[in-house]
Formats: structure tokens, sequence, C-alpha cells
């Protein structure tokens, strides 16, 4: 396999090199296609740019190849997540989550799925899911590791093997990571599903999301759920995330870099507490995150005291925006127990940027008044 940069960059790069044949193209703004005459046939062209259109495929190409799998691409994170929960929960069979990763698709299950009758089940991210698998026999598990805002982490391998005794499918949140941090699928999954409005795509300008199947038939059913649900990409953002793509491997490099440097300094600043980042030594999620990942990234959390430490902090920082959402180009702090999180008020994930490291260690730990 080539370098993760180069990966980046010629991922999908299946177009024609013609004389004359742009390098780039350009994202397709058609809603339709041409038809021809009505005894041609149409199958294999494009039709309706709902069903399928070239922008998609490019962007497929390029983030299957990474993930080692199928791609569909989504509207947003949760559109993908909604596709594969939908598609592969049941009355029968129903859906295992974790109790404590991405708020929305929580409140996606409870809201959405429970009242129509699946089953919904919850297990902590570093919890037993052997036994919760056991407990509720659920069609679909879905995993998150590591997990947003907690940074906990799961044995991908050791769960899809439980699931796939009792005939279960396995999807990973694997926002995250990136598919560079990860690759689920090697791990056992079926299914990877990300939130690519966050690193993948990564300055921060646009929402889209992707599904990535192992099994060409999971693929065909997130497919189909997509052309029918409708909760499409549009072509714009599509090539502008494609475009992010390209430098992911560049930005995962410095925003790591900077959650190391940020990770070892809030450590020694006093009133700092709990500090995460699975890529420290000595971090609890470190062990099983290094076995099963293949490289860190931007995102750890902190502790303070209350809430008006974190709002002294924000007011001081002049680097740091107050938002949610992570992994883009901007250092950003997010205080997770304002969405509801079973998280200490004083909890903030920060989602380094690709700001010079000495600098943003300064600001962030004079704005901590160190
Ligand atoms: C942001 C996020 C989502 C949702 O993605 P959107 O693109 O905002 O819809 C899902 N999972 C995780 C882990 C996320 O961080």
């Amino acid at each position: 396999m080539s370098g993760d940069g180069t990966r980046c960059v010629h991922g999908g790069d299946g177009r024609d090199h013609e004389v004359g044949a742009p390098v780039h193209h350009g994202p397709v703004l058609t809603s339709a296609f041409h038809l021809g005459l009505p005894e041609q046939a149409v199958s294999g062209a494009d039709i309706y740019a709902r069903a399928d259109n070239p922008t998609w495929r490019e962007y497929e190409a390029a983030v299957g190849g990474l993930d080692g799998g199928a791609c569909t691409v989504f509207g947003s994170g949760m559109a993908a997540i909604a596709a594969v929960l939908r598609a592969f929960g049941s009355r029968e069979r129903g859906v295992l989550l974790p109790a404590d990763g991405y708020y929305v698709a929580r409140a996606l299950a409870d809201e959405e799925l429970a009242p129509l009758g699946v089953p919904v089940g919850y297990c902590s991210t570093a919890g037993d899911w052997i036994a919760a698998i056991a407990e509720h026999r659920p069609g679909l598990v879905l995993l998150e590791t590591p997990s947003n805002p907690g940074l906990e982490v799961c044995d991908v391998a050791a769960v899809a093997a439980a699931a796939h005794g009792i005939g279960a499918v396995v999807a990973v949140d694997n926002t995250t990571a990136t598919p560079l941090g990860q690759r689920p699928l090697d791990l056992g999954a079926d299914l990877v599903v990300a939130s690519d409005t966050k690193a993948l795509a990564g300055h921060g300008d646009l929402l889209i999301g992707h599904v990535t199947a192992a099994d060409p038939l999971h693929a065909e059913r997130v497919r189909g759920f997509r052309t029918r649900g409708g909760a499409i990409a549009g072509p714009m953002e599509t090539w502008l995330a494609l475009r992010g793509l390209g430098t992911l491997d560049l930005r995962l490099a410095r925003q790591a870099e900077n959650a190391r440097a940020l990770a070892l300094a809030l450590r020694e600043t006093p009133g700092v507490h709990d500090v995460r980042w699975p890529g420290l030594a000595d971090d609890p999620s470190h062990p099983l995150a290094s076995r099963q990942m293949r490289r860190w990234n931007g995102v750890l959390r902190f502790t303070l005291r209350d809430v008006p430490a974190v709002s002294e902090f924000l007011r001081r920082s002049t680097l740091v925006d107050s938002a949610t959402s992570f992994g883009g180009l901007r250092t950003a702090a997010d205080r997770r127990a304002r969405w509801g999180d079973a998280v200490p008020g004083g909890l903030v994930r920060l989602s380094c940027g690709v700001e010079d490291t000495d600098d943003l260690v300064a600001d962030v730990t004079g704005a901590l008044g160190a």
C-alpha cells in the first residue's frame, strides 16, 4: 500500500489522462442527465442525481479506497448513521449503541426507532460488549472508537467476533479516527460510518458523511436507502470534501503533533484535570488504541474545575474558538455538558487545529493561567 499522503492525493484516481482532459474535475451540477430516445437503453448511465452522479463516484472511490470497501456518500454524518440504523435494525432484532457516543445517534434511536418498536440497547464504550450482545441479541451493533467526547476505546475485532456469532452486523463510527487513523473493516467490522464534516473534509465549511461496506450486498442496501430516503450530499459539498481530503495526511500530522504537545503541557498545568489523549503512552485507552489504530489525531479532552473556569479560559484565549464540531483548521473547544452528554460541567473537548505548535501551547496554557 502507498503512504497516507499519496493515497489521499491519488485515491480514486481512475480518470483518464488523455491529452486535453482536465487534471481536476469540478462538481457536476445537474439534477438530470440526457436519456436519449425512448428505444435507447440507459442502463449504466446516469439518470437522476439523487440516485448517482459523477462527483459522488469520485468521492466514493477515494474514501472507499481508504476504508477498504464500497463507499456511499451522504449529506451528513447523521444521514449516514440514520441509513445504517434503519437499514439494519428491525423489530425482531434491535440495535445496540454506545451509551457514551455521539449524542444525536442516541436521540435518533430513542426518538425515531424505539417508537417503531425497534429494541434499543446501550453499552458504554469501555464496557462489556460481549455481555451486552449476549443480553440484547441485536441485529446491529454500532461502536464508536475512540468515542466522542470521552475518547474511550473498545476492541473492534473482539466485538465483531461476538456479534457475528449471533448473526449481527457491526458498524463502527470512525469519525474521530478518520480512515487514515483506523480501518475498522480490516478489524472485522462490516460497516464504517463517519461524519466527514470533521477531519476528513477538514475545513469546517460543510457537512457530509459516508458509509463504507465490506459486503457489496450491504453496500447495495445502504445505497437503496439513500436513493429512497433522499438524504443526499450536494455535488458542491462533495467536491469540496474531496478537495479537503487531499490534505488529510498533512493536517492530521500537525493536529496530532499539537495534541501531543498540548496534552503534555496541560498535565503540568494547575487546575487542569483528567487530560485524555489516546496517543499518550500512559493514557488508559493507549494499549488497545495503539493495537487497532494506525495513527493519532488532534482531539483531546480535559476537565476544569467548573463552568466559570471554562468561561475564563475561553475569554483569555486568542486562538481557541468556542465552537462545536472538530477536526478543522482552527482549534476549537466544546464544553460537552451543554449538549447533555453525561460528563462533568467543566469537561472540554479540544480539537487541535493546524496552528503552529508553540503558538497554540503558549496560548492555551497562558489562557489557563499558567
Ligand atoms: C459530528 C458527529 C456525527 C454527526 O455528523 P454530522 O455530519 O454532524 O451529521 C456522528 N458521529 C460522530 C462521532 C460525530 O462526531
